[in-house]
């Protein structure tokens, strides 16, 4: 087992790591940047160093101040959390060479998912049904694109391979844009992500966004939790999710979720993992796996009771799976809520400062991971996420209930935060109704 495990990240996420480590009797390190020296993690890890300057590229983002500061506490084993870098498969590598584990999969799986072309021809070959599209890398100025827009039908939406984050992606509403479109799309994608590679598929008109969560041994056990419904978005940025994903049957969860497993398999994927899927009419489309925990792992532990987190532990500790599919029932309903330090009244500029005070709401299945606390400063330097409010209820109904509790509770000062406008999507009767698409909250704030 892992005696010692140094957490190579910050924020909610690093206390989230932290929490599961002493459950399971594991000494902590905090990897730190000189900006986050007051994280709660910081106080309560067993050791902390700090890697380096508040510039993510020289701390968080930096591999060699990470496997320096596991040397010298003499960590066994590395969190890398989320963002960051979780979905490195390089780090990753050089994490395992240098000795350690890596809490997460295997690099090759993070290379093959990483890039969406060699991603969507993986789940292919597995079965996952995909958007319709090139299936390859387009060539600039090649009359066969036409061929396959035509074939497609337009609106299409020519996308980077190495894209990530909600950029490198345009929508081509006609022949007359598609050739300039794909190469405008190759030089921003070489300089953003420094791979022009673009791809092209069908842009779909009103989807939600429904991903499933999976868990893999790497020892031949794989199974998944079921689905996270994640359509309300601002920006491409996830707000509110929820699981499971309000109108999917039991008949849909199962195939879905088979289809997953069975990618998993074929892969010999080891770890957690989240298979993402544009929903549209009744038909699953995979668009990207993320091969890390993500921000909304919590609802998904509050429907099936397993802790994602640990089990990612024990997963890279070389512990096989010790559920099978049949052990893992959904039991009501979950809501998230992200608490971002922003302001809404610019356009949710992000709004750093001191927190003067802090009231966070508890009682019967409500839960707040986060990191704040009265007196903490958020730095500018990084997401502006504060922490997640979550709430676990018999049915979806009663949920809403309780978040709506919950968010009345909240006191945030110092800093402008959406608790306002998490409080009017609860009040919101498209979201009350369920399945709203993924640009409803767009179109109800008014952008376009
Ligand atoms: P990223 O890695 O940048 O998050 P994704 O492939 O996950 O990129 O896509 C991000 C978002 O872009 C999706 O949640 C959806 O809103 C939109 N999108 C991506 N592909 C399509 C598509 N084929 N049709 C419609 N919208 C899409």
């Amino acid at each position: 087992m892992i005696q010692k495990l140094l957490i190579a990240n910050r924020g909610e996420i690093a206390l989230r790591i932290l929490r599961a480590c002493r459950e399971l009797g594991i000494r902590t390190v905090a990897a730190y940047s000189e900006a986050d020296r007051s994280l709660k993690h910081v106080a309560l890890a067993d050791e902390s160093v700090c890697i380096g300057p508040a510039a993510s590229p020289k701390s968080y983002l930096s591999p060699t101040a990470i496997l320096s500061a596991a040397e010298i506490t003499g960590a066994d084993a590395i969190h890398p959390g989320y963002g960051f870098l979780s979905e490195n498969a390089d780090f990753a590598e050089r994490v395992e060479a240098c000795g350690f584990i890596f809490i997460g999969p295997r690099a090759d799986s993070i290379r093959l998912m990483g890039d969406k072309v060699s991603a969507i021809q993986a789940m292919v070959k597995a079965g996952v049904p995909t958007v319709p599209g090139s299936g390859k890398p387009l060539i600039a100025n090649d009359d066969e694109n036409y061929a396959i827009a035509e074939h497609i039908g337009y609106p299409i939406i020519v996308k980077a391979a190495g894209g990530g984050g909600g950029r490198g992606m345009r929508v081509v509403h006609s022949k007359e844009e598609l050739q300039t479109s794909i190469v405008l799309t190759q030089t921003e994608a070489g300089v953003a992500f420094n791979n022009p590679e673009v791809y092209m598929e069908k842009f779909l008109q009103t989807p939600r966004h429904i991903e499933v969560q999976v868990l893999a041994d790497g020892q031949g056990n794989a199974v998944h939790l079921g689905e996270r419904d994640c359509s309300m978005q601002r920006r491409h940025q996830k707000v509110v999710e929820e699981a499971p994903a309000p109108g999917i049957t039991q008949a849909e969860r199962d195939f879905i979720g088979a289809q997953c497993v069975n990618a998993c398999l074929t892969m010999n994927y080891r770890g957690a993992g989240t298979f993402e899927f544009l929903y549209e009419k009744g038909q699953f489309y995979f668009i990207e796996m993320n091969t890390r925990i993500q921000v909304e792992h919590p609802v998904t532990e509050m429907v099936t009771g397993i802790d994602l987190v640990r089990t990612q532990i024990q997963i890279a500790a070389g512990i096989p799976l010790p559920f099978t599919q049949a052990d893992i029932t959904l039991r009501g309903h979950a809501i998230e809520c992200r608490i971002n330090a922003e302001d809404p009244s610019h356009n949710f500029m992000p709004s750093p400062g001191k927190i003067t005070r802090a009231h966070v709401p508890g009682g019967i299945g409500t839960r707040w991971d986060s990191h704040i606390y009265g007196g903490y400063v958020v730095p500018p330097n990084y997401d502006s996420m504060i922490g997640k409010l979550i709430v676990h209820g018999d049915t979806r109904e009663s949920a809403i209930a309780r978040m709506q509790g919950g968010l009345s509770e909240m006191v945030i000062e110092g800093i402008k935060t959406n608790i306002g406008l998490q409080r009017e999507i609860m009040m919101d009767e498209g979201f009350r109704k369920g399945g709203a698409n993924i640009h409803y909250l767009e179109k109800k704030l008014g952008i376009h």
